[in-house]
């Protein structure tokens, strides 16, 4: 008894922070932020809460990634995008491998206007879903712009031609001949803010190396030596080409270098990046925080720091 009456002294002492509502820019990020940073959003104040419950536009746009993918299953990703009302435009889902093929039909069914779907490494989905997803989102003039697949498991080459087929048919020419290069460090990154046109249609396509389906990196690398060398051309998937983890860059067999976190690196970055004062390695751009500090000079890699504790640190300081 008593628990409840504090909960409700509570929530009378703060009709101030509800009489205010948040300043009209908060509303402007909400509909950026994925879907975990909304939720930690609405539990700061009264306030919060309501805008984000009461609103519809932080739920136009759904991006679920860690920490919250591994636990979205078709019945919360239901209640999530049936907040949108039906006017849902992204759907990126990263890495919910408990997201079925029913689950996406059901969303798809009831937001016929989504222009961009990103399920990246979703292997509960399988090609069957997505095409059936894809058939539904066509079926009106504004029709699905982007869709990211790679890590479904099994897309055949016929999978990829159905796919393309349906998204060619309602872009025009001219906006599918811009396509922009996709560079192998910046794979994982999906942001809204990205223009539409610097977006590929689709993420996958036939390595022109091993002819398989999967994603192509271009080089970033300006004067890459191989681009001048046409039978070499550096464009490629990962399993024909190792690529630097730090810049995308393409990488001769001679000049792999592996930093502290086991990625590899091409020469140029291992030479300009930071390393560990005791197994002499760099971290990539993507694990920097995986540093350790011993004073302010020196930095020491995660690994290193593990090995040494409870040694090097207390006996030496
Ligand atoms: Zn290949
Ligand atoms: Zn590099
Ligand atoms: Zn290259
Ligand atoms: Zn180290
Ligand atoms: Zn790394």
């Amino acid at each position: 008894m008593e628990e409840s009456s504090k909960a409700v002294s509570l929530t009378v002492e703060s009709p101030q922070a509800e009489a205010k509502p948040p300043h009209e820019a908060v509303f402007l990020v909400l509909a950026y932020l994925p879907v975990y940073e909304i939720v930690v959003m609405s539990q700061v104040c009264i306030s919060l809460r309501d805008a984000v419950n009461n609103d519809i536009l932080p739920w136009l746009n759904v991006i679920v990634e860690r920490p919250l993918s591994w636990r979205l299953n078709d019945e919360i990703l239901m209640k999530i995008t049936s907040k949108a009302n039906g006017r849902l435009k992204t759907l990126a889902l990263i890495n919910c491998m408990h997201v079925t093929d029913e689950g996406l039909q059901r969303v798809v069914k009831q937001n016929p206007l989504i222009s961009k779907l990103h399920i990246p490494a979703c292997t509960g989905i399988t090609p069957e879903g997505v095409i059936r997803a894809m058939k539904t989102l066509c079926q009106r003039s504004n029709c699905l712009k982007t869709l990211s697949i790679n890590g479904i498991c099994n897309i055949e080459k016929e999978d990829l031609d159905l796919l393309t087929m349906y998204l060619r048919k309602n872009i025009p020419l001219q906006e599918q001949q811009k396509q922009q290069p996709v560079y192998y460090h910046q794979r994982g990154s999906f942001s809204l803010l990205k223009h539409e046109e610097s977006q590929r249609l689709i993420d996958l396509e036939i390595c022109p190396r091993c002819f398989e389906v999967r994603m192509v990196y271009d080089c970033p690398k300006g004067h890459c030596m191989r681009k001048e060398w046409p039978l070499a051309q550096c464009r490629g998937c990962n399993f024909c080409i190792s690529r630097c983890e730090n810049c995308g860059g393409c990488i001769e067999s001679g000049e792999v270098e592996e930093g502290a976190c086991e990625d590899i690196l091409c020469l140029e970055c291992w030479l300009q990046l930071p390393k560990c004062s005791f197994c002499n390695k760099p971290y990539c751009k993507q694990h920097t925080n995986w540093w350790r500090t011993s004073s302010e000079s020196s930095l020491i890699c995660k690994v290193c720091d593990e090995n040494s504790h409870g040694y090097t640190y207390t006996d030496v300081l």
